[in-house]
Formats: structure tokens, sequence, C-alpha cells
């Protein structure tokens, strides 16, 4: 067994080897200080030193614009589905909601405990196959704001281009972010949970433009006020301290290789060849329709049950591991986020035509 195999996990997923063996050492000793990050207090020098380059590497390679604060914080995206409407609705305001899969879906059931929410667009009938174009929908007036999910992990979709909304729009981006330029300037808020494309479950990237910090009703408590966290960096409480410096290992790493533009040329090259791999003949079946497929989450289906299981088994004994498909569209999907290698789409799509041959 080589110590290290092709980890399709849908996350928390694979990161850069590099990163994982800079992080295992600072947990020991963090820059020959002899005390490890993680035994380190988070208002001492070395440790608001992250924080500062993590949040610095973040507005450089986003291009965060300085209307925006950028916070790091705990509880996952989870918490951002109730944060979001706690701090931006109440009594008799509104939101509008794309429906676009499991993730949406969550948050569309917090919303709803804060204020009235819209879904002028749902895929829920075709089992979510699809993100909307911009036809497909109009969002109402009076809206406090437009909220939709990036990419759809469980799914395998994902916006090609943003919804034209005029107001403000909130994006869940945990299974994208940084995966593809995105203009921050379109977005009133963007969160990411970072156990996908960014770093270790544990914490949760919230950018969020100054104007919309001000709006949180009086009886919201201190913890889950977006302002009280802004006006502290992110250190209101003892933030997630190594979940926080490993994603500042991963930024490191993703600007060396060249930036988001540079991933993003990537990650289209390996989703292109396993899509290719799909369409090649009728044995695999894409879940998602091709022009709302996603180049983070691949999903497709094998003729029966059966077939998809010993797919998924032969694959895991050959080391492409955690290939079985989330239980709500069964069959199977790869996950191949920004530190996904190509070798493993490599070695995946040729294990498919192999498995075809046996089983086709
Ligand atoms: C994984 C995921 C979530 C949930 O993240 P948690 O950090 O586990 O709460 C939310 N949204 C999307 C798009 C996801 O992929």
């Amino acid at each position: 067994m080589p110590d290290r195999i092709f980890n399709f996990s849908p996350g928390p997923a694979t990161l850069p080897r590099e990163v994982l063996a800079q992080a295992a050492k600072d947990i020991v000793n963090f820059k020959d200080r002899g005390i490890g990050l993680i035994e380190m207090s988070h208002r001492g020098k070395e440790f608001m030193a992250v924080m500062e380059e993590t949040e610095t590497l973040l507005r450089r390679l986003m291009a965060i614009p300085d209307n925006y604060k950028v916070l790091f914080l705990q509880g996952g995206a989870s918490t951002q589905f109730a944060m979001v409407p706690m701090n931006l609705l109440g009594p008799g305001k509104s939101a509008a909601y794309l429906n676009t899969g499991t993730w949406s879906k969550n948050a569309i059931k917090e919303a709803k405990l804060f204020g009235k929410i819209e879904v002028p667009f749902s895929s829920e009938t075709t089992n979510f196959n699809r993100v909307p174009t911009a036809g497909d929908y109009s969002v109402p007036a009076g809206m406090e704001y437009l909220y939709f999910v990036s990419n759809n992990t469980i799914f395998g979709t994902q916006f090609q281009t943003f919804p034209d909304y005029p107001g403000t729009m909130i994006c869940d981006m945990s299974s994208d972010i940084l995966s593809r330029p995105v203009d921050v300037g379109r977005f009133g808020l963007i969160f990411a949970g970072a156990q996908k494309n960014m770093g270790p479950a544990g914490v949760t990237v919230v950018i969020v433009r100054d104007d919309l910090l001000d709006r949180t009703p009086e009886q919201v408590p201190t913890m889950f006020r977006y302002k009280i966290h802004a006006d502290k960096g992110s250190m209101f409480n003892t933030p997630p301290c190594f979940a926080i410096h490993v994603v500042g290992l991963v930024l490191k790493w993703l600007d060396g290789i060249g930036g988001v533009p540079a991933i993003e040329k990537f990650n289209r090259d390996k989703a292109a060849l396993l899509y290719e791999a799909i369409d090649a003949g009728d044995f695999y079946r894409g879940h998602a329709e091709p022009a709302s497929r996603s180049l983070m989450n691949v999903t497709f289906n094998l003729p029966t049950p059966e077939l998809e299981a010993a797919f998924v088994k032969e694959a895991a004994a050959l080391g492409l591991d955690g290939l079985k498909g989330h239980r709500s569209v069964g069959g199977c999907r790869a996950s191949i986020y920004n530190a996904f290698p190509r070798e493993g789409v490599e070695k995946l799509v040729e294990f498919m035509r192999q498995f075809e041959k046996r089983n086709g």
C-alpha cells in the first residue's frame, strides 16, 4: 500500500501533501518556538501573524474589495444558514432563495425562522439535475437579498454564470470557493466552510460587505452578530487557530502555483477528462444536465445499482477512494477539488474504460 491514495472524498477532502507535512510539523514546534501552534495564545504575536497573513492572502487571491470584511468563524457552513437571515431578515422582511439541492433546502428551512421566504426557482422535481439560467425565474420585488449555492456538492451542478440580480446577493461557495475567479463586488456576502476546497473542517470564511453589518436586529445574541466578529478581527472569542493556519498554508500553496486563474485552468482540464469519459458511450450517465455540470463534483450513474457497487469497490481496491455517490442521487461521485491531482483523474478514466469493457 502506498502511503497516499487518490481521495475523491466530497469533504473533508484531499489537501496538498506539502501542506499536510508542514501542518504536522507546526503542531509540534511552530517557527522554532519550541511550542506547537495549537498550544499558543491566539493573542500572541505568532498567531496574530498567522491570522493577518491568511486574511491578506485570501484578499489578494480573491481580489476582495476594501469595503468587505473577512471573518473566520466556527459552526460550519450550516451555522451560516441561520446567521445570514438572523442578521439580515426580521419580522416583515423577505428574501428569495434559489432551490438547487440539499444545501439550499437546509438554508431555506432556517431562513423561514426569521422572515418570509420566496423560492422563485427549484429543480427538485428533476432531482436537482440543473441550476437555473436567467430566463428560468424572476425575483419578486422587495427582497432583502437573493440567496443561492454556487456549487451543489451532492448533485454535481454549478452555476456557470451568476444571477444577474441588481440587489444584494448572498452565496454559499463552500464547495467551489477559490476554484475560479469570482467578482466579489457583485455579492453582499459570500461564505464557505473550509473543508472542501480550502483546508480542514473547523473554520468557515465569511466575506461580507460593510453596509450589511449594521442591519442586525437587537435581540440577536452576541456570537451570532457579524459586526462583533468584524469589529474584533474574528477574535471576539478563541478562533479555530489550527484550521485557520492550515487554510493559510493552502492559500500559500495556491498562490505558489499561480493563484485562482491557474487553478481554474487545471480544474477545467481535470473535469473535461472525466466528462469526456462519461459522454463516450451509454454505460456511464451523468446526473447533471451538461450546461449545469460542476467542475468540482462529477456525478454519474451506471446501468444498475449492482454495477455501481462493484465499480466503487473495485476502484477502491486500486487506490481510487471515496467514489460512492450521496444517497440522494445514488451512483458515483468523483470530487476533484483544487488539490486533487490530474494523475488521479487519469487513473479513474482508465479504470472506467476497463470496467465498461468487462461489464458493458
Ligand atoms: C458541505 C457543505 C455545506 C455544509 O457544511 P458544514 O460545514 O458541514 O456545515 C454547506 N453548503 C455546501 C455547498 C456544502 O458543500
